[in-house]
Protein backbone atom coordinates (compact mmCIF):
# COMPACT_ATOMS: atom_id res chain seq x y z
CA UNK A 1 0.00 0.00 0.00
CA UNK A 2 1.02 3.61 -0.66
CA UNK A 3 -0.07 6.52 1.16
CA UNK A 4 0.41 10.23 -0.11
CA UNK A 5 0.26 12.72 2.29
CA UNK A 6 -0.27 16.22 0.65
CA UNK A 7 0.78 18.92 3.44
CA UNK A 8 -0.40 22.57 3.70
CA UNK A 9 -0.12 24.96 6.08
CA UNK A 10 -3.44 24.23 7.80
CA UNK A 11 -4.27 20.73 6.25
CA UNK A 12 -3.48 17.43 5.26
CA UNK A 13 -4.81 15.61 2.80
CA UNK A 14 -4.19 12.07 2.44
CA UNK A 15 -5.17 9.26 0.13
CA UNK A 16 -4.07 5.56 1.05
CA UNK A 17 -3.96 3.41 -2.21
CA UNK A 18 -3.61 -0.44 -2.81
CA UNK A 19 -0.14 -1.97 -4.66
CA UNK A 20 -2.99 -1.79 -7.49
CA UNK A 21 -3.45 1.49 -6.72
CA UNK A 22 -7.10 1.21 -5.88
CA UNK A 23 -8.29 3.81 -3.59
CA UNK A 24 -8.50 2.23 -0.25
CA UNK A 25 -8.73 5.39 1.90
CA UNK A 26 -8.90 9.18 1.79
CA UNK A 27 -9.79 12.28 4.12
CA UNK A 28 -8.91 16.31 5.23
CA UNK A 29 -7.87 17.36 8.48
CA UNK A 30 -8.76 20.82 8.11
CA UNK A 31 -7.93 24.54 10.15
CA UNK A 32 -4.56 22.43 11.63
CA UNK A 33 -3.48 25.12 14.40
CA UNK A 34 -6.39 26.89 14.09
CA UNK A 35 -8.82 27.31 17.37
CA UNK A 36 -11.74 24.57 17.12
CA UNK A 37 -9.67 22.92 13.98
CA UNK A 38 -9.22 19.31 13.59
CA UNK A 39 -5.61 19.05 14.93
CA UNK A 40 -3.97 21.48 16.90
CA UNK A 41 -0.55 20.61 14.56
CA UNK A 42 0.70 18.38 11.86
CA UNK A 43 1.82 15.95 14.25
CA UNK A 44 -1.40 15.00 16.14
CA UNK A 45 -3.10 15.38 12.43
CA UNK A 46 -0.77 13.06 11.31
CA UNK A 47 -0.98 10.92 14.13
CA UNK A 48 -4.93 10.62 13.87
CA UNK A 49 -4.80 9.77 10.44
CA UNK A 50 -2.25 6.92 10.93
CA UNK A 51 -5.06 5.79 14.06
CA UNK A 52 -7.57 5.12 11.51
CA UNK A 53 -6.01 3.77 8.92
CA UNK A 54 -4.34 0.14 9.03
CA UNK A 55 -1.17 0.32 7.74
CA UNK A 56 0.60 -2.89 8.15
CA UNK A 57 1.26 -3.58 4.22
CA UNK A 58 2.15 -0.15 3.68
CA UNK A 59 5.11 -0.26 0.93
CA UNK A 60 5.95 3.97 1.24
CA UNK A 61 4.83 7.61 1.87
CA UNK A 62 4.08 9.88 -1.15
CA UNK A 63 4.82 13.11 0.05
CA UNK A 64 3.89 16.62 -2.31
CA UNK A 65 6.76 19.33 -1.87
CA UNK A 66 5.35 21.72 -3.93
CA UNK A 67 9.21 23.19 -4.74
CA UNK A 68 12.03 21.26 -5.98
CA UNK A 69 14.26 23.63 -7.31
CA UNK A 70 16.46 22.65 -9.73
CA UNK A 71 18.13 20.33 -8.04
CA UNK A 72 14.91 17.85 -7.90
CA UNK A 73 14.29 16.23 -11.07
CA UNK A 74 12.20 13.10 -9.92
CA UNK A 75 10.30 11.41 -7.51
CA UNK A 76 13.44 10.98 -5.16
CA UNK A 77 13.76 8.50 -1.82
CA UNK A 78 14.00 11.22 1.29
CA UNK A 79 16.98 10.73 3.63
CA UNK A 80 18.63 13.72 5.72
CA UNK A 81 20.06 14.88 2.81
CA UNK A 82 16.98 14.98 1.05
CA UNK A 83 15.35 17.11 3.82
CA UNK A 84 18.35 19.67 4.20
CA UNK A 85 18.18 20.07 0.32
CA UNK A 86 14.24 20.83 0.74
CA UNK A 87 14.68 22.87 3.61
CA UNK A 88 17.49 24.95 1.34
CA UNK A 89 14.58 26.07 -0.94
CA UNK A 90 12.30 27.10 1.70
CA UNK A 91 13.18 31.02 0.39
CA UNK A 92 11.98 30.06 -2.80
CA UNK A 93 8.74 29.12 -1.42
CA UNK A 94 7.81 29.84 1.81
CA UNK A 95 4.86 28.92 2.15
CA UNK A 96 4.74 25.76 0.60
CA UNK A 97 7.58 24.08 1.31
CA UNK A 98 7.82 24.54 5.38
CA UNK A 99 4.44 22.29 5.88
CA UNK A 100 5.69 19.82 3.58
CA UNK A 101 9.13 19.47 5.50
CA UNK A 102 6.94 18.94 9.08
CA UNK A 103 4.80 16.11 6.76
CA UNK A 104 8.24 14.95 6.20
CA UNK A 105 9.12 14.82 9.81
CA UNK A 106 6.34 13.74 11.47
CA UNK A 107 5.52 10.44 8.73
CA UNK A 108 9.54 9.79 9.22
CA UNK A 109 8.96 9.35 12.84
CA UNK A 110 5.83 7.71 13.07
CA UNK A 111 6.60 5.41 10.39
CA UNK A 112 10.73 4.74 11.01
CA UNK A 113 11.35 1.51 8.46
CA UNK A 114 8.97 2.78 5.97
CA UNK A 115 10.07 4.57 2.48
CA UNK A 116 9.33 8.15 2.43
CA UNK A 117 9.65 9.77 -1.03
CA UNK A 118 8.99 13.28 -2.30
CA UNK A 119 7.09 14.09 -5.69
CA UNK A 120 7.68 17.74 -6.49
CA UNK A 121 5.08 20.22 -8.32
CA UNK A 122 8.54 21.27 -10.54
CA UNK A 123 9.84 18.36 -11.28
CA UNK A 124 7.86 17.53 -14.67
CA UNK A 125 9.15 20.63 -15.76
CA UNK A 126 12.61 19.82 -15.49
CA UNK A 127 13.21 19.08 -19.55
CA UNK A 128 12.11 23.00 -20.29
CA UNK A 129 15.04 23.93 -22.38
CA UNK A 130 17.19 26.72 -20.74
CA UNK A 131 16.04 29.19 -23.17
CA UNK A 132 12.67 28.61 -21.71
CA UNK A 133 13.46 28.68 -18.21
CA UNK A 134 16.04 31.70 -18.68
CA UNK A 135 14.58 35.25 -17.93
CA UNK A 136 16.74 38.13 -19.49
CA UNK A 137 18.07 39.82 -16.31
CA UNK A 138 21.88 40.16 -15.28
CA UNK A 139 23.17 36.80 -15.14
CA UNK A 140 25.37 36.52 -12.85
CA UNK A 141 21.79 38.49 -10.20
CA UNK A 142 19.77 35.25 -11.84
CA UNK A 143 22.65 32.84 -11.13
CA UNK A 144 23.45 34.06 -7.65
CA UNK A 145 19.94 34.19 -6.37
CA UNK A 146 18.25 30.93 -8.20
CA UNK A 147 16.19 33.09 -10.18
CA UNK A 148 14.68 30.99 -13.12
CA UNK A 149 11.58 29.76 -14.17
CA UNK A 150 10.37 26.63 -12.64
CA UNK A 151 7.09 25.77 -13.15
CA UNK A 152 4.35 24.46 -10.98
CA UNK A 153 1.38 21.86 -11.53
CA UNK A 154 3.80 19.29 -12.98
CA UNK A 155 1.89 16.30 -11.31
CA UNK A 156 -1.01 16.93 -12.96
CA UNK A 157 0.41 18.08 -16.11
CA UNK A 158 1.78 14.70 -16.50
CA UNK A 159 -1.00 12.62 -15.47
CA UNK A 160 -3.19 14.90 -17.86
CA UNK A 161 -0.76 14.55 -20.74
CA UNK A 162 -0.50 10.84 -20.22
CA UNK A 163 -4.22 10.59 -20.45
CA UNK A 164 -5.03 12.67 -23.30
CA UNK A 165 -2.51 9.93 -25.32
CA UNK A 166 -4.76 7.31 -23.61
CA UNK A 167 -8.26 8.66 -25.01
CA UNK A 168 -6.41 9.26 -28.47
CA UNK A 169 -5.19 5.80 -28.50
CA UNK A 170 -1.62 6.79 -28.97
CA UNK A 171 1.57 6.33 -26.79
CA UNK A 172 2.73 9.18 -24.76
CA UNK A 173 5.97 9.48 -26.92
CA UNK A 174 3.68 9.48 -29.90
CA UNK A 175 1.91 12.92 -28.59
CA UNK A 176 2.24 17.05 -28.76
CA UNK A 177 -0.22 18.37 -25.54
CA UNK A 178 -0.78 21.64 -24.91
CA UNK A 179 -2.31 21.13 -21.11
CA UNK A 180 -4.59 23.89 -19.62
CA UNK A 181 -4.65 23.30 -15.89
CA UNK A 182 -7.61 25.96 -14.54
CA UNK A 183 -8.33 25.81 -10.78
CA UNK A 184 -7.71 27.96 -8.52
CA UNK A 185 -4.07 28.29 -9.35
CA UNK A 186 -4.12 27.95 -13.09
CA UNK A 187 -1.17 26.75 -15.41
CA UNK A 188 -0.52 25.65 -19.01
CA UNK A 189 2.18 23.68 -20.29
CA UNK A 190 2.97 22.03 -23.75
CA UNK A 191 4.37 18.67 -23.74
CA UNK A 192 6.10 17.20 -26.56
CA UNK A 193 6.41 13.70 -26.58
CA UNK A 194 6.06 13.09 -23.11
CA UNK A 195 7.81 15.66 -21.40
CA UNK A 196 7.80 19.51 -20.83
CA UNK A 197 8.89 22.04 -22.93
CA UNK A 198 7.26 25.36 -21.79
CA UNK A 199 4.92 26.49 -18.81
CA UNK A 200 3.45 29.30 -17.08
CA UNK A 201 4.42 29.48 -13.93
CA UNK A 202 7.87 30.70 -13.10
CA UNK A 203 9.78 30.91 -10.06
CA UNK A 204 6.49 30.92 -7.97
CA UNK A 205 3.15 29.75 -8.72
CA UNK A 206 2.39 33.69 -9.26
CA UNK A 207 2.77 33.78 -13.01
CA UNK A 208 1.27 32.89 -16.39
CA UNK A 209 -2.71 32.50 -16.36
CA UNK A 210 -5.20 34.61 -14.33
CA UNK A 211 -5.82 32.84 -11.31
CA UNK A 212 -8.61 33.07 -8.45
CA UNK A 213 -6.47 35.70 -6.41
CA UNK A 214 -3.24 35.64 -8.35
CA UNK A 215 -2.60 38.48 -11.51
CA UNK A 216 -0.55 35.83 -13.69
CA UNK A 217 1.71 37.93 -15.94
CA UNK A 218 2.60 41.35 -14.87
CA UNK A 219 4.79 43.92 -16.31
CA UNK A 220 7.56 43.98 -13.29
CA UNK A 221 6.95 47.67 -13.27
CA UNK A 222 3.81 47.87 -11.72
CA UNK A 223 5.53 46.66 -8.81
CA UNK A 224 8.14 49.44 -8.52
CA UNK A 225 4.93 52.04 -9.28
CA UNK A 226 2.93 50.63 -6.13
CA UNK A 227 5.86 50.84 -4.16
CA UNK A 228 6.97 54.08 -5.24
CA UNK A 229 4.21 56.42 -6.12
CA UNK A 230 1.33 54.51 -4.16
CA UNK A 231 3.59 53.91 -1.23
CA UNK A 232 2.78 50.54 -0.46
CA UNK A 233 5.28 48.69 1.90
CA UNK A 234 6.75 45.39 -0.41
CA UNK A 235 4.84 42.68 2.19
CA UNK A 236 1.49 44.74 1.10
CA UNK A 237 1.60 44.15 -2.97
CA UNK A 238 2.78 40.97 -2.54
CA UNK A 239 -0.84 40.00 -0.28
CA UNK A 240 -2.73 42.32 -3.16
CA UNK A 241 -0.89 41.01 -5.90
CA UNK A 242 -1.14 37.17 -4.68
CA UNK A 243 -4.32 37.22 -2.67
CA UNK A 244 -6.17 40.14 -3.85
CA UNK A 245 -5.92 40.07 -7.56
CA UNK A 246 -7.00 37.66 -10.63
CA UNK A 247 -10.92 37.49 -10.58
CA UNK A 248 -11.11 38.32 -6.98
CA UNK A 249 -9.33 41.58 -7.99
CA UNK A 250 -11.43 42.03 -10.92
CA UNK A 251 -14.77 41.22 -9.66
CA UNK A 252 -15.00 40.53 -5.57
CA UNK A 253 -15.63 37.15 -6.80
CA UNK A 254 -12.85 34.18 -6.48
CA UNK A 255 -14.73 31.91 -7.75
CA UNK A 256 -15.59 30.96 -11.63
CA UNK A 257 -19.03 29.88 -10.94
CA UNK A 258 -20.08 33.27 -9.19
CA UNK A 259 -18.08 35.01 -12.20
CA UNK A 260 -20.29 32.95 -14.89
CA UNK A 261 -23.32 33.82 -13.16
CA UNK A 262 -22.86 37.53 -12.89
CA UNK A 263 -22.00 37.38 -16.36
CA UNK A 264 -24.95 36.17 -17.42
CA UNK A 265 -26.53 39.10 -15.62
CA UNK A 266 -24.93 40.98 -17.63
CA UNK A 267 -22.59 42.43 -15.03
CA UNK A 268 -19.85 44.64 -16.93
CA UNK A 269 -16.52 43.81 -14.32
CA UNK A 270 -17.63 39.78 -14.34
CA UNK A 271 -17.86 40.01 -18.29
CA UNK A 272 -14.23 41.59 -18.29
CA UNK A 273 -13.04 39.12 -16.03
CA UNK A 274 -14.16 36.28 -17.83
CA UNK A 275 -13.04 37.92 -21.14
CA UNK A 276 -9.63 38.48 -20.04
CA UNK A 277 -9.62 35.02 -18.55
CA UNK A 278 -10.04 32.99 -21.75
CA UNK A 279 -8.14 35.72 -23.45
CA UNK A 280 -4.97 35.13 -21.29
CA UNK A 281 -5.15 30.95 -22.28
CA UNK A 282 -6.05 32.12 -25.61
CA UNK A 283 -2.68 33.74 -25.96
CA UNK A 284 -0.78 30.76 -24.38
CA UNK A 285 -2.62 28.19 -26.57
CA UNK A 286 -1.36 30.50 -29.86
CA UNK A 287 2.20 30.81 -28.03
CA UNK A 288 2.53 27.19 -27.03
CA UNK A 289 1.24 25.90 -30.65
CA UNK A 290 3.87 28.05 -32.35
CA UNK A 291 6.98 26.16 -29.23
CA UNK A 292 5.64 22.68 -30.24
CA UNK A 293 5.39 23.16 -33.84
CA UNK A 294 2.86 20.21 -34.22
CA UNK A 295 0.04 20.13 -31.47
CA UNK A 296 -2.14 16.60 -31.43
CA UNK A 297 -4.67 18.04 -28.95
CA UNK A 298 -5.13 20.65 -26.24
CA UNK A 299 -6.31 19.45 -22.62
CA UNK A 300 -8.68 20.98 -19.97
CA UNK A 301 -8.32 20.23 -16.60
CA UNK A 302 -8.90 21.33 -12.74
CA UNK A 303 -11.96 23.00 -11.06
CA UNK A 304 -12.87 25.35 -14.35
CA UNK A 305 -11.30 23.36 -16.92
CA UNK A 306 -13.41 19.80 -16.18
CA UNK A 307 -16.79 21.77 -15.14
CA UNK A 308 -16.77 25.04 -17.49
CA UNK A 309 -18.56 24.80 -20.94
CA UNK A 310 -18.27 28.52 -21.04
CA UNK A 311 -14.34 28.79 -20.60
CA UNK A 312 -13.79 26.18 -22.83
CA UNK A 313 -15.52 27.09 -25.45
CA UNK A 314 -14.55 30.72 -25.01
CA UNK A 315 -11.07 29.56 -24.78
CA UNK A 316 -10.47 28.14 -28.49
CA UNK A 317 -13.74 29.61 -30.37
CA UNK A 318 -12.40 30.98 -34.08
CA UNK A 319 -8.96 29.11 -33.69
CA UNK A 320 -9.91 27.09 -36.50
CA UNK A 321 -6.48 28.42 -38.24
CA UNK A 322 -4.97 26.20 -35.45
CA UNK A 323 -6.36 23.27 -36.41
CA UNK A 324 -8.76 23.79 -33.11
CA UNK A 325 -12.60 23.28 -33.95
CA UNK A 326 -15.03 22.29 -31.18
CA UNK A 327 -18.50 20.54 -31.13
CA UNK A 328 -21.06 22.59 -28.90
CA UNK A 329 -22.88 19.42 -27.94
CA UNK A 330 -20.38 17.60 -27.34
CA UNK A 331 -18.34 20.35 -25.17
CA UNK A 332 -22.14 21.48 -23.13
CA UNK A 333 -22.38 17.34 -22.66
CA UNK A 334 -19.11 17.41 -20.74
CA UNK A 335 -17.58 14.47 -22.85
CA UNK A 336 -13.97 13.60 -22.84
CA UNK A 337 -13.46 14.40 -26.58
CA UNK A 338 -14.88 17.73 -27.06
CA UNK A 339 -13.62 18.40 -30.40
CA UNK A 340 -15.70 18.19 -33.96
CA UNK A 341 -15.07 15.44 -35.96
CA UNK A 342 -12.22 16.20 -38.65
CA UNK A 343 -10.65 18.54 -36.24
CA UNK A 344 -7.09 19.22 -37.21
CA UNK A 345 -6.21 19.76 -33.00
CA UNK A 346 -7.97 17.16 -30.53
CA UNK A 347 -9.73 19.19 -27.58
CA UNK A 348 -10.34 16.78 -24.79
CA UNK A 349 -11.23 17.61 -20.59
CA UNK A 350 -9.29 15.02 -18.32
CA UNK A 351 -10.30 15.24 -14.63
CA UNK A 352 -6.82 15.37 -12.86
CA UNK A 353 -5.60 12.77 -10.15
CA UNK A 354 -2.84 14.38 -8.37
CA UNK A 355 -2.38 11.89 -5.19
CA UNK A 356 -2.60 9.08 -8.11
CA UNK A 357 0.08 10.76 -9.72
CA UNK A 358 1.73 11.02 -6.57
CA UNK A 359 1.40 7.30 -5.62
CA UNK A 360 2.38 6.08 -9.50
CA UNK A 361 5.74 7.89 -9.02
CA UNK A 362 6.30 7.00 -5.57
CA UNK A 363 5.65 3.05 -6.30
CA UNK A 364 7.99 3.71 -9.56
CA UNK A 365 10.70 5.09 -7.85
CA UNK A 366 10.55 2.62 -4.87
CA UNK A 367 10.75 -0.03 -7.40
CA UNK A 368 13.61 0.69 -8.93
CA UNK A 369 15.78 0.99 -5.39
P1 LIG B 1 -7.58 23.74 -6.61
O1 LIG B 1 -6.81 24.50 -7.62
O2 LIG B 1 -7.64 24.38 -5.27
O3 LIG B 1 -7.27 22.25 -6.58
P2 LIG B 1 -9.91 23.10 -8.20
O4 LIG B 1 -9.06 22.57 -9.30
O5 LIG B 1 -10.87 22.19 -7.54
O6 LIG B 1 -9.09 23.83 -7.09
O7 LIG B 1 -10.70 24.34 -8.81
C1 LIG B 1 -11.57 25.08 -8.00
C2 LIG B 1 -12.28 26.12 -8.83
O8 LIG B 1 -13.00 25.49 -9.89
C3 LIG B 1 -13.34 26.88 -8.05
O9 LIG B 1 -12.81 28.00 -7.41
C4 LIG B 1 -14.30 27.28 -9.12
O10 LIG B 1 -13.95 28.58 -9.58
C5 LIG B 1 -14.06 26.33 -10.27
N1 LIG B 1 -15.25 25.54 -10.58
C6 LIG B 1 -15.71 24.43 -9.97
N2 LIG B 1 -16.85 24.01 -10.55
C7 LIG B 1 -17.12 24.87 -11.57
C8 LIG B 1 -18.14 24.97 -12.55
N3 LIG B 1 -19.16 24.11 -12.61
N4 LIG B 1 -18.06 26.00 -13.44
C9 LIG B 1 -17.05 26.88 -13.38
N5 LIG B 1 -16.05 26.83 -12.50
C10 LIG B 1 -16.09 25.84 -11.59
Amino acid sequence: MILVLNTGSSSVKYRLFSAELETVAKGLVERVGEDGGDAPDHESALRSIMSELDLDDLQAVGHRVVHGGAEFTGPTVIDDEVVAAIERLVPLAPLHNPPALAGIAVARKLLPGVAQVAVFDTAFHATIPPEGVTWAIDAELAARWQIRRYGFHGTSHAYVSRRTAELLGKRPGEVNVITLHLGNGASACAVEAGRSVATSMGMSPQGGLIMGTRSGDLDPTVIFHLHRVAGMPLDEIERSLTRQAGLLGLTGDNDMRAVQRRRAEGDEAATLAFNAYVRRIREYVGAYAAVLGRVDAVTFTGGVGENSPQVRAAAVAGLTTLGLSLDEARNEAGDEIISADGSLVAICVARTDEEREIATQTRAVIGDR
